[in-house]
C-alpha cells in the first residue's frame, strides 16, 4: 500500500498546477532530434533544441561512438576513482583543456552535475558567493549545497556587483568570496560582462566562475565566452556542457592543474557517480576536434541566427537584445504567448513559449534556437508561419 500522505500531496499539487496552467505536458519526439522533428506523427521545424551545431546527429560522431562501443562496450564499469577511468575519459579531458586554453580539465556526467560538484568542492559555510540573479538552476543548487552565504546581484549590473563585493570583503566574515555567472544567458541570449567582472574580481580578490553552457561552441569562434574576451588566464573556473553545442552528454571544468587535481579528489559527483559511457566520451572528443579544425558549423549557426533575426524584425516583431543566435520573440501577455506557440505548432513550427515565472511578467516570449543544421528553406517556412500567426493574433 502506498502512503496516504504522499498520495494526497501529489494529487493536490498536480491539480493545483493544472488549474493554474503551469503543468507541463512533455512532447515525445519520434526519431532523431534534428532541425526537423516528428511529434505525434506530425513533422515540425524544430526551433527548440540546444543542438546548436547539429552535432547530435552528425555522421562522424555516430561513427566514433559505434567504434567505441565495439572496442570498449556500453558502460564505464565503475566510478572514475575505482577503475572507471578509461583512456577515452583522459583523452576527452586533454582535448577540453586544449580547446579552452587551460592547463587541465575534469569531465563530469552533465553540466548540472558539474555545478553541484565544483561549487561545493571549493566553497563552504565560511565563504560567500556573489551570484547573478538569472543564473541557471544548477548553479543555484550548487551554491546551496556548498552552504556558503549566497549574495545575489542584479542581472549583469556591475555597480551592484561591485557594491556587494565591497560589502562582503569589508564585513571580514568570509574566508573566500566567489563570483558566479552564466557566460550566455539562455532566456535573452545576452553575454555576461566578463571583462568588468574580472576587473572587479581582481580588485576584491574574488574567485571567478563562468558557466558557459550556452556559449561553448557558439561564442569565441566556438571556444566560448571566456576565449571570446581572451580571459582564459584570468577566469578560475570555466564550466561547460557537452550536451548542447557539442551534441552528446556531459560537462566539464577547465582551469589550473591544481584546481583540477583538487576536484578529482574532492568533488562528490566525480567520486560517487559513474562516468559517461565510452561512446559519449569518444563522440565528445571528436566533436571538439571538429570545432578546433574548422569554424564552418559555427559560422553557419551565426548566419542562420542573423537570418532568422532579420526576418522576424522585418515582420515587425520585438526580438529583444540577444547577442547570440538565441532569438526570443517577445509577445508580452502570458496567455497570448502560449496561444502563439500553440498556433505555431499547428502551422508546423516547434518553438516553445516561456512565460512568468521563468521570465518577468508581461515579457512572455517564444524562444527560437536556430542551429547550423537548418536550411534557409526551413527558416523561410518558419518565418512564413510567424507572419501568419502574428497577424492573426494581432501581435504585428
Ligand atoms: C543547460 C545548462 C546546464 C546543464 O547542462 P546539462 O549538460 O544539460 O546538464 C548547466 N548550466 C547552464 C548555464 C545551462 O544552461
Amino acid at each position: 500500500m502506498s502512503s496516504k500522505t504522499l498520495d494526497h500531496f501529489l494529487q493536490e499539487n498536480l491539480q493545483d498546477l493544472k488549474e493554474r496552467g503551469l503543468y507541463n505536458e512533455i512532447d515525445p519526439v519520434q526519431g532523431a532530434n534534428g532541425p526537423v522533428i516528428t511529434i505525434n506523427g506530425k513533422e515540425l521545424i524544430n526551433l527548440s533544441s540546444n543542438n546548436y551545431l547539429g552535432l547530435a546527429t552528425d555522421e562522424r560522431l555516430k561513427e566514433v561512438a559505434i567504434e567505441a562501443v565495439k572496442e570498449y562496450g556500453v558502460g564505464a564499469g565503475a566510478v572514475r576513482t575505482i577503475n572507471g577511468t578509461l583512456d577515452l575519459h583522459l583523452k576527452l579531458e586533454e582535448q577540453i583543456a586544449k580547446f579552452k586554453g587551460t592547463e587541465a580539465a575534469i569531465a563530469y556526467q552533465s553540466g548540472f552535475n558539474c555545478n553541484v560538484a565544483a561549487i561545493p568542492g571549493v566553497m563552504d559555510k565560511h565563504d560567500a558567493i556573489l551570484s547573478d540573479e538569472l543564473n541557471h538552476a544548477s548553479i543555484i543548487d550548487g551554491c546551496r549545497l556548498s552552504r556558503a552565504k549566497i549574495i545575489r546581484f542584479n542581472h549583469s549590473d556591475m555597480d551592484d556587483l561591485r557594491k556587494k563585493a565591497k560589502e562582503a570583503v569589508e564585513s571580514g566574515q568570509y574566508n573566500k568570496i566567489m563570483v558566479i555567472t552564466d557566460g550566455v544567458f539562455s532566456m535573452d541570449g545576452d553575454i555576461a560582462k566578463l571583462p568588468e567582472i574580472v576587473e572587479i574580481a581582481e580588485e576584491f580578490d574574488l574567485i571567478t566562475y563562468v558557466d558557459d553552457a550556452h556559449g561553448s561552441g557558439v561564442t569565441g569562434k566556438g571556444a566560448g565566452t571566456v576565449k571570446h574576451f581572451g580571459l582564459q588566464d584570468q577566469v578560475d573556473f570555466q564550466i561547460g556542457t557537452l550536451s548542447k553545442a557539442i551534441g552528446v552528454i556531459g560537462g566539464y571544468v577547465a582551469g589550473k592543474r591544481d584546481l583540477i587535481d583538487w576536484l578529482k579528489v574532492r568533488s562528490r559527483p566525480f567520486l560517487f557517480s559513474t562516468a559517461v559511457t565510452p561512446a559519449d566520451a569518444a563522440a565528445s572528443t571528436k566533436a571538439i576536434e571538429l570545432l578546433m579544425e574548422s569554424t564552418e558549423l559555427h559560422d553557419k549557426l551565426w548566419e542562420n541566427g542573423r537570418y532568422l533575426k532579420d526576418g522576424l524584425k522585418k515582420l515587425g516583431f520585438d526580438i529583444g537584445q540577444s547577442e547570440t543566435p538565441i532569438t526570443p520573440c517577445i509577445i508580452g501577455e502570458e496567455k497570448t504567448t502560449q496561444e502563439f506557440s500553440k498556433r505555431l505548432y499547428e502551422e508546423g513550427v516547434y518553438a516553445k513559449s516561456i512565460v512568468f515565472p521563468t521570465v518577468p511578467r508581461g515579457t512572455g516570449r517564444v524562444r527560437n534556437m536556430p542551429t547550423a543544421a537548418h536550411t534557409k528553406d526551413m527558416l523561410d517556412q518558419a518565418l512564413h508561419s510567424y507572419e501568419k500567426v502574428g497577424k492573426e493574433l494581432g501581435v504585428i
